[in-house]
């Protein structure tokens, strides 16, 4: 990582909260729910599907996390209301995973059910390592009691992921497979760029063949290629896969995919928590901090190329 990019993470805690602000805003629908669907609207004109996330995974009381239970309740009301394609993504710390395993099972399993009702789909997003185990057992957990609507997510950098893939075939999970953007130790997570490339390349292919429905999130034009020979190996149909980025993202590689016949799903957080977020994001992935930098410095000096 260049100097520059790694004196920028150092410094952004103080960096003022506008600035920030600007700078993360093209990741972030706004703070309302009714500002994340104009965005899915838009979105969806455009041929693609998203996923809308409720920012919040600070919250330190139970009465925070039944306030995210209630906002995924009008987010649905809102989807239904208004005809969009698009699911949600939650995540189990802002459900109250770091208070108490049963308080969380229970606001996850409010979602998941709310969600059933109107045949919608929830994807529980995996946060650092401290919290997959707890991630895959509650959505294990969530399938015993019946509840398909639900899906899971795994991350290429963890040394374990093969072994959870084949932990988890039995229940034919929908997946969506990511690189992964925390920090973490030698111990349990690849830290090369190609060991990552390969895993990722690797639990692609077993998810494949174990039969899951996968998410590919990637933005990484040599992943992406081989998502595609992967699934066109397997003569999958368009159906039985999708691709998925994050909102404000390689937007023109989304476009190509979309052009090209392919599913994309955007994913579209928004809330009131969008600062702790973004900080968060910058802190523990040093990487984007250079896309953020550079693309500040070619807003400041007019050559963003929008
Ligand atoms: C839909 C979706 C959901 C995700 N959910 C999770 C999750 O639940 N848990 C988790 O740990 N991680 C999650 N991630 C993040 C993921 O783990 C990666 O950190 C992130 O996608 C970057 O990896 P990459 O595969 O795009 O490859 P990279 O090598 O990081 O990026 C490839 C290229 O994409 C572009 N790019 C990537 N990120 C940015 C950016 N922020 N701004 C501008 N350009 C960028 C750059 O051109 C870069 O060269 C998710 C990602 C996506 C797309």
């Amino acid at each position: 990582m260049a100097f520059a990019d790694r004196a920028i993470v150092r410094v952004l805690p103080v960096v003022p909260k506008g600035i920030v602000r600007k700078i993360s805003d093209r990741y972030i629908a706004g703070t309302e729910v009714a500002a994340a669907c104009r965005v899915v609207q838009e979105l969806n004109e455009q041929g693609k599907m998203a996923t809308i996330d409720v920012l919040g995974e600070e919250i330190s009381s139970r009465r925070e996390a039944l306030g995210i239970v209630r906002a995924y309740h009008d987010v649905f009301e809102a989807i239904e209301r208004e005809r969009l394609d698009s699911n949600v993504s939650v995540k189990l710390t802002a459900l109250g995973l770091k208070l108490a395993h049963e308080l969380c099972y229970a606001n996850l399993e409010k979602v998941v059910r709310h969600a059933a009702e109107s045949g919608n789909f929830v994807r529980i997003d995996m946060e650092d390592s401290s919290c997959t185990t707890d991630t895959l057992r509650m959505y294990r957990d969530l399938r015993e009691a019946g509840l398909d609507n639900v899906g899971v997510v795994l991350q290429a950098y963890l040394r374990r992921t093969l072994r959870d893939i084949r932990e988890l075939a039995p229940y034919r999970p929908n997946v969506r497979l990511c690189k992964g953007i925390y920090v973490e130790p030698p111990l349990i997570a690849y830290q090369g760029f190609e060991e990552v490339q390969q895993n990722f390349v690797r639990s692609l292919g077993e998810l494949l063949r174990i039969g899951s429905y996968v998410g590919i999130a990637t933005h990484d034009q040599f992943l992406i290629s081989e998502g595609l020979r992967l699934v066109g190996e397997r003569g999958l149909t368009r159906e039985q896969y999708e691709f998925q980025m994050l909102l404000g993202v390689t937007r023109h590689a989304g476009n190509r995919l979309v052009r090209d016949g392919h599913r994309l799903r955007v994913y579209v957080p928004f809330g009131r928590q969008w600062y702790d977020y973004s900080l968060r994001r910058l802190q523990e992935n040093p990487k984007i901090a250079g896309y953020i930098a550079s693309d500040t410095v070619s807003r400041l000096f007019g050559a963003d190329g929008r």
